[in-house]
């Protein structure tokens, strides 16, 4: 009558965010094999066992959907991906995919390895990590922007080709460095790297594979020319330009328009401090971005500076959720059911419904009131066992 009872659990609290909406009554998931099997707001069969968490939230396991995993956050990024032998690349991958996940992140899309090193580590399938999604080394251009991960590309031929590299390599998405960025000298923040023709090459080459691109892109041009090259994701989107923020509405308002989804990658631990001055310019743009409709997506570039260890982006939600000007449900929709929709995940992270991965966290109180308590999850689990 019961042949699978024994595969079966159940969790239970006082209610559920399921990825988009607020489940009260004191539902209770049942688990099977990995999986999210149901959700019940009535009895279940008293062959299941049940875990009674009590005045808590269900959620979603949290998905970051832009890390580093290779970077040490405390070292010289150049020095590190020179220097260091994949032995000790491959150690820091796990270790750092490990902090994640104790921290209630159960999905990581690595947009930036050296040597595809984060892919083995996805095809180990360990459940004592979080899923991996792997970009390998982000396509960019000769001493350009991370140019030490060993993606460089020049425009023409060489862009078709490095998009195939990674295909053939098993990537997941394509990541390109549309300008420059803050960690490496020689390209700036606000200058292209390429051009809509030069990003388009890769985001046709990429479709024609069924692979998704996202671009890192600060300035307001590469910014634009991403869109026009049509990329499914774009990060940063911050506008840094000569001097300061230099946001156009005209530019936001084809963001919001398109509905690409843009990765804000800014969470960090909490300093105490406030915000500097250029800090405060962009969240005001984010805030902004917000107000036009974007699609932020709560992100946070973990392992580039020493403030963004593995385990910063439950604090990154809280600080989201006040520079964006968004309300608590909203922001913990941008890190779970709309960050997994980012990475081409939404039918399996980022929601508890039937059919998805049972990846998910208990955290005291009533998260959807108050996204703090995120930062101390009670308990963790990954494909529907409990990890701590
Ligand atoms: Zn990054």
């Amino acid at each position: 009558m019961q042949p699978h009872r024994e595969g079966y659990h159940g969790l239970r609290a006082d209610r559920v965010f399921d990825g988009e909406r607020v489940l009260t009554g004191r539902p209770i998931i049942v688990l099977r094999d990995g999986r999210v099997e149901a959700i019940e707001d009535g009895p279940i069969d008293p062959a299941i066992p049940v875990t009674d968490h009590g005045a808590a939230t269900l959620l979603p396991g949290l998905v970051d959907a832009h890390a580093h995993l290779a970077f040490d956050p405390c070292g010289d990024p150049a020095q590190q991906f020179l220097h260091d032998c994949d032995d000790t690349v491959l150690t820091r991958i796990r270790h750092h995919a490990r902090v994640a996940l104790l921290s209630g992140v159960t999905t990581v899309r690595d947009l930036g390895d050296r040597g595809y090193l984060t892919l083995r580590v996805r095809d180990e399938r360990r459940t004592d990590l979080p899923a991996l999604l792997c970009a390998g080394p982000p396509v960019t251009r000769e001493r350009g922007h991370c140019w030490f991960l060993g993606g460089e590309a020049e425009p023409g031929a060489a862009l078709a080709a490095a998009v195939d590299e990674r295909v053939a390599r098993g990537v997941d998405v394509i990541k390109v460095m549309a300008t420059g960025g803050v960690i490496t000298p020689g390209w700036a923040p606000h200058e292209s790297q390429y051009t809509v023709a030069d990003l388009r090459t890769i985001v046709d080459r990429a479709r024609l594979h069924g692979v998704p691109v996202t671009a890192h892109a600060h300035g307001a041009d590469g910014v634009s020319a991403a869109i026009a090259a049509g990329v499914d994701g774009i990060e940063h989107a911050s506008f840094l330009g000569v001097g300061g923020v230099q946001a156009s509405d005209e530019v936001i308002a084809a963001l919001a328009a398109t509905r690409v989804f843009v990765g804000v990658a800014s969470a960090r631990l909490p300093s105490g401090k406030p915000l500097s001055p250029l800090f405060q310019a962009v969240a005001d743009v984010f805030a902004r971005q917000h107000r036009a409709g974007v699609r932020l997506v709560c992100s946070s570039d973990a392992g580039v500076d020493p403030q963004k260890p593995f385990d910063c982006l439950p604090h990154g939600i809280v600080d989201f959720r006040d520079v964006v000007g968004m309300d608590n449900q909203t922001a913990l929709t941008a890190a779970t059911s709309l960050a997994a929709d980012s990475c081409g995940m939404g039918h399996r992270k980022g929601r508890l419904l039937p059919g998805h991965d049972a990846d998910i966290l208990v955290v005291a109180g009533d998260a959807t009131a108050d996204v703090s308590a995120l930062r101390h999850p009670l308990a963790i689990h990954r494909a529907g066992m409990l990890v701590s």
